[in-house]
Formats: C-alpha cells, structure tokens, sequence
C-alpha cells in the first residue's frame, strides 16, 4: 500500500493535503476514512465510489494532484452520526480523521489524525442505539475450554466466561453480539461458520494470535491468573482490551473491570431452546413480535427491557433467588395503587444506565447530561414512595435491597440543578449550556452580551454630561469600531482623553479608553461565553463521573423495580398463577396455557392443558394424534412455563408446581433451513446426539417428532431407542410422534405414559378439539389434515384408496419389535 502511495506521489505531483491522506489511509485499509475538511467529513476514492450509493450521497470530484482526481462524496460533521450508523449497521468500519489542531494558526496543512475507529461492537452513539437492545463486542478463544468476553460499552458492562468447546455457539447466540474478534488460526473453524447460520449480521473481525496473548495487567482478582480453566477466557478477555486500545484509545482507561460469570448456574437453554421456543424473536421474521418477550414487556425504561431480555435467556436454579422476585410479584399485585404511582415514575426515567456511562466515558453532550439530571430528580420522590412499604415488617426483601440502592448524593442533583440549563443543546461548544449564577464573570459577559445596546446608551449618557456635548453620539464602523461622534460647532468642549480617529466634513470622530474596553467586551463575550460554558460544562461532566457507583446501582435497582413491575402486569393481565417449588422431581401443571398463543388468539379460543410428570410415577410421555392437533403447542408451553417460573415470573396456568431444572433442550420441527449443508435428518440426529449426552436427571427435554427423515424402520427404531435411553437416564421428557407403535413404549416401561390430542370427526369434517387426553390413538388423520389444506379432491381420494390397500395388507408393524428390557 505505501509503495503504491509512493508511486503515485511521484507519478502525479499530488497536493500536500492528498499525501496527507494517502499518508493516513494507507494505515486503515479495512475502513472507510471520514476526513475532516473543514465543516465535512470527506470520502475519497474507493471509500467514496463504494459509499456514495449506499448512503445516496452525491459523488463528486477534487483535483489531487497532476492528471489525478479524486472521486469524493461528503457529509456535514453535524450529522455524521448518521451516516456512520448506516455503514456500522452495513458491517463497515470508519475511522474518524479529525484535524488535531487549530486550522487558523496551523503553518501549512493542517494536522490530521485518526482519532477512532467505529466498529459494530464499539459503537456508541447514544441516539442511534436500539435502546431495547445492548450491543456487544464479543472475543472468543478456542482452547482446550472455549474462552469468551463480552463487552458493552454503551451499559459499561464486561463480562467473561468459559465453557466447554461444544457450548460456546449457545452462550455467543444467546447475547448476539453485533460484532465477533477471533484470531486468525481460529477462524476458520468449523463450529464457528456455523455462528453466521445463527447471527446473520454479525461482523466477523480477525486478530493476530499475539491480541490474544494474556495481559497481565488485567483488573480481576489473581486467581483467574492461575487456574488453567481461565486460560482461554483470559485471552478474549485481553483480546478485547486490545482491540479497543487500537480503535478507541481514549475510553481505555473507562471501561469496567471485567467480570466473570458461570454460565452454569442459570438455567441453561440452548441455542435450538432459544430459536423453537421464540424467546426473544419469533422464527418467522427474526423480530420480537410474538415472542415471550412479546408478551412480557410491559416495562417502561429501555434499561428494563434490556433487562428483562436477560432474564429471559438467563432464567436461574437459585430457589431463593426466584422466590425473592415471586415476593416483590405478590406484593405488587397487592399494592395496586402504590405500582401505578411507581409506573408513572418509572415512565418519566430515561436511560440513565447509558447516560451515565456516557459521562463517564467522557462523551455525554449537554443535551444528555440534562436527560440525565431529569432522571435523577425523580429517584428521591420514587424512594419515597417506597419509604413506608418498606418498613413494613413483611415487605419483600429484594424490594428492601432496590429501595437501598434508589440512592444519589443530593448534591450532585442539585449541582446540576443549578448549573446546567434547562434544555441545553447537543453541542459542546455553542453556549446555552450554563445557567446564570454559577460563574460571575460568565454572567457579566452575559449581561454585556444581552445589554450591549443599553451599556453603549449608557455610556454616552455619561460622557454627554461630562463634556456638556448635548449632540454627541455613539457609532459603529467596521473599520475603526465604536466611536463617539462630535459635530464640529462643538470643537472647543473635547475633553483630552478623547483620541481622534477620524475627521469627516461636519464632524469628528473619537474613542476612549472606556469605549474602547466596552468595544472589546461586548466583541468578544460571545467567544469567551462559549469557551467559559464549555470548560465548565467538561468539568460538571467529570463531576458527574465521580458518582460512578452510586449511578450505576440506581440504574440497575430501576432496571429491576421495572422488569418486577413489567412481570407483574403480565400476570394480571394475562392471569397468571404464581408456581410453587419443590425439592421432589416433579412437574405438575393444571390448565396451562401457552403465553404467546393465548394472547394472539384470544383467552377464550385457547384451551387449556395439565401435565404430570412425578419421579416414581410417570416421567416420559408419548403424545400421539394428528398433525394440527396441538401437540408442538402442548410440548411448547411446557417448556414455556418452566423458563417463566425459573425466571420469576408468574406463569399461565391455574397451578404448577415444579423442581428446579438444570436445562432445558427442545428438537423442535425440520425448519433448520438455516443450517446449510446439513441435511434435516443429519440435523436432528446432531441435535438428538447433543441431547443425550448433556441432558441430566434434573432436565427437561422436549422432542417433537424424531426419526422422520429417514425410513420408517430406522428412523421408528432410533426414536424407539432414544425415548429408552431417555427413560433410564431418569429424564423428564415429552415426545410428541406420528410413529404410533411407539405408544408399546408404555407397555414395557411402567413410567412411560401414552397421551393424545382428541379430536372429533363429525359429518365427514375433522374437529380438534386441543384437550390432551391418556392414551394412544392410532389414528393419524394424515389424509384429512390434507383435504383441510386444499389438496386436490383427486389426490385426497387416490390417497384414502392406497391407505385402505395397505391396511388390508396387514403390514407387519414395528410395534412388535421387542424391547430389550423387561417392563421396569
Ligand atoms: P401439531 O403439533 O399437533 O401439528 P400444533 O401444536 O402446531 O399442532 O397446533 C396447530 C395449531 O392449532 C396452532 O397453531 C393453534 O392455532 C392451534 N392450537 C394448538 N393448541 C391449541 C389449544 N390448546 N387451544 C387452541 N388452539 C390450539
């Protein structure tokens, strides 16, 4: 590159100003160059032919040296955010060029440096975040352990973790990151390419192997230093580290300490789980529309729906812990006026979890930090509200521990209060930031600024009297400035500190050393009031950055008051019951519901299911009945109400009453589209194999149809095989079949029970019915399913003569295949 640059100067005498940016481009190849000409941001070249289009920005031209021109498009500095949004959002990077010193007393060109680099992961433009969602940088390391960091600057939050090197992909998907750092030996590994199945419009960025090598001054307690487990977790966590001191250097420094965290201690869901179960985006279009999340997102600051994402993906095994959040439920639902005075509250709450960060990474502007205070001058009236609940001696004690942490320092409210102005503007260096009363000479420079025309009357007031020149008279020439004007009958009266400046035919003209002050004043306040409120507004930022901590834990003690609130809406609105633990293996719902179904079609079209699955009773169920019949919906909402309970949400059902469960692992539907060069059945079986080795005796698993994709004899005898392995393994499990002879199940395993979606037939027409019922039933309805979905009445007949042929051929089933046990 700097060869060619080199060639190129020489070839075409380029101007010092394009060497300079050949100079700087030739260093970040991989970006797009936003170069600061003045009030633009200028592309050139390639940068420029390939942005153009994409961002429907003219394409222009600029000479740049003999016989060269520069193709150039441009943007106003004012709206960059813009348009670097667009491109970060395309997968692009852009380096920031900005002129490091001041053109007006620069020699020659000025000087120009990258500043930043805009990566999707390092993103941080407050208002173009999706304030609902965070945005990570991720860093993996392929080990003997997969390590992996997390970082989300925008929420200050840091985080690393391990698993084993088959997990990783759920962990990753689980916080799509928008931006993935892996080293260049690794990336192309084949797990990892399976990762853009998952993320689609993830950016993958490679590093050199030696970003990852291990700092050794990384803020976590030394321990992680010497256990082999953190090693890899280590890396991405350094790895990290270096990609933000080479893009952002000047938020280095800001960042949190990283923090670890074990993902085995949430209730683990895998990245299937995730995707079948429509957690946070349904499968159709990839958005949150009809999704859990969909449903449960009542809450009213976008720190609560981050939040409450989380909690979604991460539901816990800690009994304690979930009850505490039941606790707050309960106490709401009680205290129905002391929740609405608190959503009225909470409604008013911007995003102070980023505002915050933004102070403290130096980049809120006056606009924000004013957002800011008007959070902040809620907090002690929504404590008070909570004040006497709280000292009740049966208030929940989460909401004790959030009430405690509602807490900032009075007096950095009311320094904002009385410094910052009541709707400052986005720019640092306009003025209208500081309010009068905070600066004494900021206000006299305000007050000259405001009453220059009454100083200048005044003035001349003063001197008339003193000199008796009843017709003198101030004036403004660009020239010479404020002058005092004297006809010439009045010659004689001039005092002798008055200077002449100019002498016209009826007249002259004077200045004064007072004038001349007033003159400098009044010019220069406006320059001087902006330079004043912009350093005092830097140091009221830094100011608000030393309350780190206590702005922080405020954050998050609303972001939870806020999801604790958003759950309990959901469970009156939706009538929820709230589900009991037990230390016994047992799962027991009565009339549950399915969350998102029940609320797309109505309460009163949905019907309602029990379940129960006891150790020592009944642990697999073989659901049989016709495609359409309910049965996926069933095995959903199962699944469904465990994450609910685990989470600490109350649940869609008139009772339920279960252990806590370690994991949860669904095999859901051929629609694996998604996962190229596999074919559906080598899919399933990957995803069957996944299951029977990770799932426990504390696990549920969910499977809804296997062995289809192969014949009818292998795939019945490794579905056969699978709920027997299952069995023993003493797990949980729902399996909803076609394969009828699969209900023989039961006859061999005394804990293996049969059940069916009912359906009726009346007047030819098939009903369902939806209700759940034991036993087998043999028939399928296949034929019929497809007369409701318009097959022709031709194919449908032909079809319903083939089905009576075969069964008059008594084929021989695999129902009597014999099971290797005897019934146990
Ligand atoms: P299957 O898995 O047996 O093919 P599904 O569970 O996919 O059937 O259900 C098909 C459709 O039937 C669902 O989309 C829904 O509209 C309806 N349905 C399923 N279960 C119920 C229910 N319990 N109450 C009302 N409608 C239901």
């Amino acid at each position: 590159m700097r060869e060619k640059t080199k060639q190129k100067e020489i070839k075409h005498e380029i101007t010092p100003m394009f060497k300079q940016y050949f100079e700087i481009k030739s260093k970040y190849p991989d970006s797009i160059l936003f170069f600061r000409l003045g009030d633009f941001f200028e592309m050139f070249f390639e940068d420029a032919e390939t942005v153009a289009p994409l961002l429907g920005l003219v394409l222009t031209k600029r000479e740049a040296g003999k016989n060269l021109v520069a193709p150039m498009c441009g943007v106003p500095v004012e709206k960059s955010n813009f348009y670097i949004q667009k491109l970060i959002k395309m997968g692009f990077k852009v380096a920031i060029c900005e002129q490091v010193e001041d053109p007006s007393t620069a020699k020659g060109i000025v000087k120009r440096e990258v500043v930043k680099i805009i990566t999707p992961g390092l993103f941080l433009d407050f208002e173009s975040l999706s304030a609902k969602e965070k945005n990570y940088l991720c860093a993996l390391y392929l080990g003997e352990k997969a390590g992996i960091a997390f970082l989300e600057v925008s929420c200050g939050e840091f985080l690393f973790t391990y698993t084993s090197k088959e997990d990783f992909l759920s962990e990753i998907i689980k916080k799509e990151p928008k931006e993935i750092l892996l080293s260049k030996e690794q990336a192309n590994d084949k797990k990892l390419k399976e990762l853009k199945n998952y993320l689609p419009l993830v950016k993958i960025s490679v590093l050199e192997e030696s970003s990852f090598k291990i700092r050794k001054d990384l803020e976590i307690d030394k321990k992680y230093y010497s256990q082999n487990e953190f090693k890899e977790a280590l890396k991405a966590v350094s790895a990290i580290i270096k990609y933000v001191e080479l893009h952002q250097p000047d938020i280095l420094q800001k960042i949190e300490s990283p923090n670890f965290y074990f993902p085995q201690s949430f209730l683990y869901l895998d990245e299937n789980t995730k995707r079948n179960l429509e957690l946070i985006r349904n499968r159709i279009d990839n958005t949150e529309k009809y999704s859990l999340y969909w449903v449960l997102d009542h809450t009213l600051t976008p720190m609560g729906a981050r939040l409450l994402k989380e909690w979604i993906l991460y539901p816990l095994q800690d009994v304690e812990k979930i009850r505490k959040r039941q606790e707050v439920i309960k106490f709401f639902i009680h205290n129905e006026n002391l929740k609405e005075e608190i959503k009225a509250y909470l409604k008013k709450i911007g995003d102070m979890e980023r505002l915050a960060v933004r102070c403290i990474l130096k980049l809120a502007n006056p606009k924000e930090l004013a957002l800011l205070r008007d959070s902040l001058r809620l907090i002690p009236g929504l404590k008070n509200l909570l004040s006497e609940e709280i000292n009740q001696f049966n208030a929940p004690s989460l909401l004790k521990e959030l009430y405690e942490n509602l807490e900032i320092s009075n007096e950095l409210y009311q320094k904002l209060e009385k410094t910052l102005e009541k709707n400052p503007p986005h720019t640092l260096k306009e003025g209208g930031i500081i309010k009068k009363g905070v600066l004494p000479e900021l206000d006299e420079l305000k007050n000259i600024k405001e009453n220059s025309i009454e100083y200048l009357n005044q003035l001349e007031k003063e001197e008339r009297e003193k000199t008796g020149i009843p017709t003198l008279k101030i004036g403004y020439n660009k020239v010479f400035g404020y002058y005092f004007e004297v006809s010439k009958s009045y010659k004689d009266k001039i005092p002798p500190y008055f200077e002449r400046k100019q002498t016209l035919r009826n007249a002259e003209r004077f200045i004064t050393s007072k004038l001349k002050e007033l003159e400098t004043k009044i010019l220069t306040a406006d320059e001087k009031i902006k330079q004043i409120e912009y350093e005092l507004f830097l140091k009221l930022r830094e100011e608000v950055a030393n309350y780190k901590n206590e702005l922080k834990n405020c954050a998050k003690a609303i972001a939870q008051l806020d999801v604790l609130i958003s759950l309990t809406e959901t469970a009156l609105k939706e009538d929820y019951v709230c589900p009991e633990f037990t230390e016994e293996q047992m799962l027991v719902i009565e009339e549950g519901r399915h969350p998102v179904l029940e609320k797309i079609q109505g309460k009163e079209n949905f019907i309602p299911n029990s379940l129960y699955l006891k150790n020592g009773e009944q642990r697999l169920l073989i659901i049989t009945g016709p495609n359409m019949g309910g049965k996926s919906t069933y095995l959903r909402q199962t699944a469904l109400m465990v994450i609910l309970a685990q989470m600490g949400s109350f649940v869609p059902a008139n009772y339920m009453k279960l252990q806590i469960f370690d994991k949860i692992f669904t095999r859901i539907g051929a629609g694996d589209e998604l996962v190229k060069g596999k074919s559906t059945f080598m899919v399933e079986m990957s995803e069957c194999a996944y299951i029977l080795k990770h799932a426990t005796s504390k696990s549920l698993v969910i499977l809804d149809e296997i062995g289809r994709g192969t014949s009818t004899y292998d795939g019945l005898s490794l579905a056969w095989a699978i709920a027997e392995y299952l069995y023993k393994k003493k797990i949980f499990t729902l399996l909803a079949t076609h394969y009828f002879e699969l209900t023989d199940l039961a006859k061999s395993f005394k804990e293996i029970k049969n059940y069916h979606v009912k359906v009726k037939e009346w007047k030819g027409e098939l009903i369902f019915l939806y209700k759940v019922e034991e036993g087998a039933t043999p028939d399928s309805y296949g034929i019929e399913v497809a007369k409701i979905a318009e097959l022709p009445e031709e194919v449908i007949n032909r079809a319903k003569e083939i089905l009576k042929k075969l069964e008059n051929q008594h084929i021989k089933k695999p129902s009597e295949l014999k099971t290797s046990e005897k019934k146990q």
